[in-house]
C-alpha cells in the first residue's frame, strides 16, 4: 500500500482477546488448521450496501485432535454453517460467534469435529462494513452508475470474508459474483477483460496468496489495453487520461524483471477508482488499485505504480509474517519502487524521490514517540492501520539504501533477487531475514557492516548514525533561490523558476523557511498560483504551508480539494493543521460537508482526529 508522507496515529485501541501467538491480530490458530482454497459466492447489493451469499474453505487439517476452525470476522451476519460429509451430502454445524473488538472484531469457532475437508458460511456483510466502500452515483466521475470497492489489507478483509485474516497464512480463491447486469465486477485474480457486461463473472486467483490481498471492485468499468501484458479499468470518463498517464507500465515491468527475476503473476492491470479511495494504491495481485489523484497530465507522480509493481515482488510474492514485520513488505517496495524508477526516468528523477523521502523521515521522525521508531514494532492489541508511516516506508527505504551503499550495487543486486526468489510465497519475519542477511552478506563480506549496526537498524530505535545523507544536485540549485529569496537578494519575481519539475517544487514549498510570513505567501501564490494547482501534490504542500499562517484566500479551494479527495495522506494531515491552528470551525464544516464520501477507515481516524 502507498500512504506515505504522514504517519497515521489514531487508532489505537484497548486490548484485544485474539489468541494466536503468532499474530496478534488474528483470532486464527494456523497449526490447527487452515485453509488451503477459498470459494466465494457472493451477490452485489447497492441498495442495501450489502455482500450476500457463501464461503466455502478447503481446509488442511494439521492437529488430528482439532475439532474447530477459528476464522475472523467484523460486523457479519452469519446466517448458517454447513460442512461437507463423506458421502458429499451438506450438514448444519455449531458456532459460536464472540464478544466484537471495534478493531478485531469477533471469532468465529465452529464446531467441526469430524474434520471435513470443505465448510461453507452463508453470511452478510454490514453497511458499515470497514473494507468496502459503497460510493453512490453522485460520488464517481460519471455521476450515473454506483461504485463498490474493497480494501483489506491490514485486517479489514474479516469484514466481508469470514476468513483466518493473517498475511502469514496463503491460499488461492476463486469467486463467481453476481452484480446489476450493467456493471462490471473485477477482483485481484483473472480478470476477462473485455468480457461481456451481464451481471455474472467468474474469478480465479491459482498463486497462494494472503487474504489481504483478495480484494473486488464493481462500477461502471470499461478496460482499454496499454500492451500485451497491461492493461487499465476505469470509468469511460477516467479512461484515456490514466491510459496516457501511465503508458510507461511495461517497462516497468520488463526493468524490474531485469532487476528482480521473473514477474510471477501473469498479467498487471491497474483499476484506478474514484478519488474518495482513501489510500494512493493498494498492491491488489494482478490488478493494483490506484488512487486518480496521481493523474497530473505529466507523468510526474507516477512513482506510485512503480511502487504497487514493485509489491509484485516484496509483500506478494515474499510476504511479512505479521504486521510487526511490515517494513519488510514497505521498506523493500519503497526501495524497489526507486530502482524501478531510475531505470525508466533517468537517475536524477530517482535521486530527487529519493532525497523527499529521507526528507520526510528525517522530519517526521522528530514527532514519532521514540519506541515507535524501530523497524520492528511492537503492534501487540494495537490496530495495524497505525503502523503504516515514515518508519516502515522511508527509515526501511533508507537501510536498503545503506546496504547498496556498503554492499555495492552488484552484490546488493543479486542479493535481492536471490532474497525474492529463495522464499516466493513464503512469508518472512524480522529475526528470519536478520539471519539470512548475516549469512548471505554480513559473513560473506566481512568488513563492510557489523552485526551491531545490522541489529541497531533493526531494532534500535531512531535513525542510525551510518543512515545515508541523501541530496539531489537539482535540489541544491532550488535551495540556493530559496535562501536567496530568504535573504532578500532576489525578490519573488526574481526567482530563477524555469522549467522545475514537480519534484523540485514540492523541494520549494516543503523547504520554505519556519519563518514563512503571510505577505510572503501572497506574493508566492500571486506569481505561481499555487491554490489553483491541479496537481494534487503541490496543492497538499502548498495549504499544509498556508493553513498555519491562516491565508484564508486559499480556503474555499482548500475546501473544494478535501471534499473531493478521500486520500488520508493529504486529508488527515490537513485537517490536523485547520485543527491546531484556529481554524476548528473550518474544519468541522468541511467535515460535515465531507464525511459521508469517505471511506470508512477515512471517517473512522478522522471522527478521532477531530474528536466528534
Ligand atoms: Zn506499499
Amino acid at each position: 500500500m502507498r500512504i506515505i508522507f504522514t504517519l497515521i496515529t489514531f487508532l489505537m485501541v484497548g486490548t484485544s482477546n485474539a489468541t494466536n501467538s503468532r499474530d496478534p491480530h488474528s483470532f486464527a490458530v494456523l497449526d490447527q488448521v487452515s485453509t488451503q482454497h477459498l470459494y466465494l459466492d457472493l451477490s452485489v447489493d447497492f441498495q442495501k450496501k450489502t455482500l450476500a451469499g457463501f464461503a466455502e474453505h478447503r481446509l488442511v487439517w494439521h492437529n488430528p485432535k482439532a475439532q474447530s476452525l477459528i476464522l475472523d470476522t467484523k460486523q457479519l451476519s452469519i446466517k448458517k454453517i454447513l460442512y461437507q460429509g463423506q458421502n458429499k451430502s451438506w450438514y448444519r454445524t455449531t458456532y459460536h460467534l464472540g464478544a466484537s473488538d471495534p478493531v478485531f472484531g469477533q471469532k468465529l469457532t465452529i464446531s467441526l469435529p469430524k474434520q471435513p475437508e470443505r465448510v461453507r458460511i452463508y453470511y452478510q456483510t454490514s453497511p458499515e462494513a470497514t473494507g468496502l466502500q459503497w460510493l453512490t452515483p453522485a460520488q464517481t466521475a460519471g455521476k450515473k452508475y454506483p461504485f463498490l470497492f474493497s480494501q483489506s489489507q491490514a485486517i479489514h478483509g474479516r469484514s466481508w470474508i469470514p476468513i483466518q485474516d493473517t498475511p502469514g497464512m496463503r491460499l488461492t480463491y476463486t469467486a463467481r459474483i453476481h452484480t446489476p447486469a450493467d456493471l462490471r465486477a473485477v477482483m485481484s485474480a483473472d480478470n476477462t477483460q473485455n468480457a461481456e457486461k451481464d451481471g455474472d463473472y467468474m474469478f480465479h486467483m491459482p498463486q497462494p496468496i494472503p487474504p489481504y490481498l483478495i480484494a473486488i471492485g464493481v462500477g461502471n468499468l470499461h478496460f482499454k489495453a496499454m500492451s500485451q501484458q497491461t492493461g487499465i479499468y476505469a470509468e469511460k470518463e477516467t479512461l484515456a487520461a490514466a491510459v496516457a498517464e501511465f503508458s510507461d507500465t511495461q517497462i516497468m515491468i520488463d526493468e524490474a524483471e531485469t532487476l528482480y527475476g521473473p514477474y510471477a503473476w501473469g498479467r498487471y492491470d491497474l483499476l484506478i477508482l474514484p478519488p474518495s479511495f482513501p489510500f494512493g494504491g493498494m498492491e491488489n495481485p494482478r490488478l493494483s488499485f490506484i488512487t486518480p489523484t496521481v493523474i497530473a497530465g505529466d507523468k510526474s507522480l507516477v512513482n506510485l505504480i512503480a511502487h504497487e509493481l514493485a509489491h509484485s515482488w516484496s509483500g506478494n510474492l515474499v510476504t511479512n509474517a505479521t504486521w510487526a514485520d511490515l517494513w519488510l513488505n514497505e521498506g523493500f517496495t519503497s526501495y524497489v519502487e526507486n530502482r524501478i524508477m531510475e531505470a525508466v526516468f533517468g537517475p536524477a528523477r530517482a535521486q530527487m524521490e529519493l532525497a523527499l523521502v529521507s526528507d520526510w523521515v528525517r522530519k517526521s521522525i522528530q514527532d514519532i514517540p521514540l519506541e515507535k521508531t524501530s523497524l520492528k514494532v511492537n503492534t501487540q492489541n494495537k490496530d495495524p492501520d497505525d503502523s503504516f508511516g515514515a518508519i516502515p516506508y522511508g527509515k526501511g527505504q533508507l537501510f536498503l539504501t545503506y546496504l547498496e551503499q556498503q554492499f555495492g550495487r552488484k552484490t546488493f543486486d543479486i542479493f535481492l533477487k536471490n532474497y525474492f526468489q529463495t522464499y516466493q510465497f513464503q512469508t518472512m519475519t524480522s529475526e528470519h531475514f536478520t539471519q539470512y542477511i548475516q549469512t548471505q552478506l554480513l559473513d560473506k563480506y566481512p568488513g563492510r557492516m557489523t552485526e551491531k549496526e545490522l541489529h541497531e537498524w533493526v531494532y534500535g530505535q531512531g535513525l542510525p548514525e551510518t543512515t545515508p545523507d541523501v541530496t539531489s544536485p537539482a535540489f541544491t540549485k532550488v535551495q540556493e533561490q530559496i535562501d536567496h529569496w530568504v535573504a532578500q537578494k532576489i525578490t519573488t519575481s526574481q526567482i530563477k523558476s524555469n522549467h522545475w519539475s514537480v519534484h523540485e517544487w514540492l523541494y520549494f514549498i516543503e523547504n520554505l523557511p519556519e519563518t514563512l510570513t503571510l505577505e510572503q505567501v501572497k506574493q508566492l501564490d500571486n506569481r505561481y498560483q499555487f491554490t489553483t494547482t491541479q496537481n494534487a501534490e503541490i496543492a497538499w504542500a502548498w495549504f499544509s504551508r498556508t493553513i498555519p499562517l491562516q491565508y484564508t484566500q486559499a480556503n474555499t479551494s482548500l475546501a473544494t480539494y478535501m471534499q473531493r479527495i478521500g486520500r488520508m495522506r493529504f486529508i488527515v494531515p490537513l485537517y490536523k493543521l485547520l485543527n491546531q491552528y484556529g481554524q476548528r470551525e473550518l474544519a468541522l464544516e468541511i467535515y460535515r460537508k465531507s464525511r459521508l464520501g469517505y471511506h470508512p477507515i477515512a471517517q473512522h481516524g478522522l471522527d478521532r482526529v477531530l474528536k466528534i
